[in-house]
């Protein structure tokens, strides 16, 4: 299935991934709380695939978050 990483602040596309299956220890999903899931997780049934929003580089640094998210966002990708 794919996953879709697009950014909640400006909508670009961010990645893509492209993987078997759903590793959600791998992804760092299963740290996520349920609502964080509900929030940023979004599965699209009809073409398989997973939209997860997230924050683009650009936006991360205009809202000043860089050393808050920018280890949760390199553990989201890899
Ligand atoms: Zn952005």
């Amino acid at each position: 299935m794919k996953i879709n990483y697009s950014c909640d602040c400006c909508g670009e596309d961010i990645d893509t991934l492209e993987v078997d299956e759903l590793d959600e220890d791998k992804l760092g999903f299963s740290c996520l709380t349920v609502k964080e899931r509900e929030s940023i997780l979004k599965y699209d049934s009809l073409s398989n695939s997973l939209q997860v929003l997230s924050l683009c580089d650009q936006c991360i640094e205009e809202l000043g978050l860089a050393e808050e998210i920018a280890p949760l966002e390199r553990g989201f990708i890899h």
